[in-house]
């Protein structure tokens, strides 16, 4: 069986950007990736302006006495050449005159009937904010692969650009198998349960910057497994199966793969939860069959397909992992690497990792309110608490 990081070497491996970049207006562009680097068409500040309100004078000593010889306001610059000898009356973001040097804050003043006396003295560069203080044109900002947030927008904004070349996004399709799934808010009849993985897998898919608008569910038949995986896997750059892929008589998604050309690349990982998972391509076509069960499909999907994600975005693929104390004992897991939903702790002797809820590949709410996987390797012994241990972020 692979470990998971030899299972993640392989997907990596195998996962490409599904096309060319896209422009994305601003306003659509939050949580997009970008594809090439945002480039400042023009200095921000584009020009050299003032950063208080008060009066553009010539550097020099308090107690001078200068005639207001004009106004520039923010939006309004004043024609006119600054005077030495004279006061310009400026508000903040107003560009200072040509031939303007400082700035001295209106509370460093008093005014009477069109004149001020200076009450400081006042410094060259005093301020003013010089063009390209900011950024300046033809810099980088941003560099590809950041995802797009608040901050770059307004940096790309300013900087005049009005969108973005932004990394396509894969197109996952969601399938989930079993007779007895049924969808929320259906009643339930014997036997049955309510389907969490599609929501879930659609959801996860999403945050990780996917287009996975496309959702089916397969009952657990030969044929409609192998008609409804062939029409999932039309126009997806990306197929998630969930349930199916283990030993049982009832389980047709690996035939049903291999009868779609679907070539495996790998089947098990040595990992609990998720050790029947499986890894197959089609031409750059991922597919990945994750266990039915919901935490196991919760964990492989954070730990395999939201790396490959990644690196279909061009964003960095495999998060940094942190290193904690465990909080509590984990029983042990012969032969495989457990990964354990947990919340993080920081205090003044360090960092806390504490499992949550009840463990168990079908105990969902052993996933709530989770910030990270722990990562424990295989052991035949359990993991005390106090042991140190290696996590990664969670995706949620
Ligand atoms: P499987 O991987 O198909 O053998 O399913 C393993 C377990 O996960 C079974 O108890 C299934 O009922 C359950 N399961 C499978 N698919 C889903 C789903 N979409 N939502 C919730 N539970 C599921
Ligand atoms: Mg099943």
């Amino acid at each position: 069986m692979l470990s998971v990081a030899e299972a993640r070497a392989q997907i990596l491996a195998a996962a490409r950007s599904p096309g060319d970049p896209e422009m994305v207006a601003l306003a659509d562009a939050a949580t997009r990736t970008l594809a090439e680097p945002i480039v400042a068409r023009a200095d921000i500040p584009p020009f050299a302006n003032s950063a208080m309100d008060g009066f553009v004078v010539a550097p020099g000593p308090a107690e001078r006495r200068l005639r207001i010889a004009g106004e520039a306001r923010a939006g309004h610059p004043l024609a006119a050449p600054a005077h030495l000898g004279e006061a310009i009356r400026i508000s903040t973001g107003a560009p200072v005159p040509a031939g303007g040097e400082a700035v001295v804050p209106i509370e460093r003043v008093r005014e009477d009937d069109g004149w001020i006396t200076l009450t400081a003295t006042v410094a060259a560069g005093d301020h003013v904010r010089g063009a390209g203080e900011d950024v300046c044109a033809g810099a980088t900002a941003a560099a590809p692969g950041t995802v797009l947030g608040a901050v770059e927008l307004g940096i790309a904004a300013a900087s005049g650009n009005a969108q973005l070349a932004c990394a396509p996004r894969p197109r996952v399709a969601v399938v989930v198998t079993g007779d007895e799934l049924i969808g929320a808010g259906e009643p339930l009849g014997p036997g049955q349960i309510h389907d969490s993985n599609a929501i879930m897998l659609a959801t996860a898919a999403r945050r990780a910057g996917a287009d996975a608008s496309r959702l089916a569910t397969i009952g657990d038949d030969r044929k409609a497994t192998e008609q409804g995986l062939a029409e999932a896997l039309e126009g997806a750059d990306v197929l998630v199966v969930s349930g199916g892929v283990s030993v049982g008589p009832h389980d047709h998604v690996k035939g049903a793969l291999a009868q779609l050309d679907v070539e495996e690349r790998f089947w098990r990982v040595a990992l609990k939860p998720g050790k029947p998972t499986w890894f197959g391509t089609r031409g750059a076509q991922l597919v990945f069959g994750l266990p039915g069960n919901p935490v196991s499909a919760y964990v492989c999907f954070a730990l395999f397909v939201a790396p490959a994600l990644r690196a279909m975005l061009g964003r960095s693929a495999l998060p940094q992992r942190g290193l904690a104390r465990l909080g509590a004992a984990v029983a042990a897991a012969p032969a495989r690497e457990q990964a354990i939903g947990a919340r993080i702790e920081h205090g003044p002797t360090g960092t806390t990792a504490w499992p949550v809820g009840q463990q168990g590949s079908h105990r969902l709410s052993s996933l709530l309110g989770a910030e990270v996987l722990v990562s424990l390797p295989a052991s035949a012994r359990e993991t005390a608490a106090g042991a140190e241990v290696e996590f990664e972020p969670l995706p949620r």
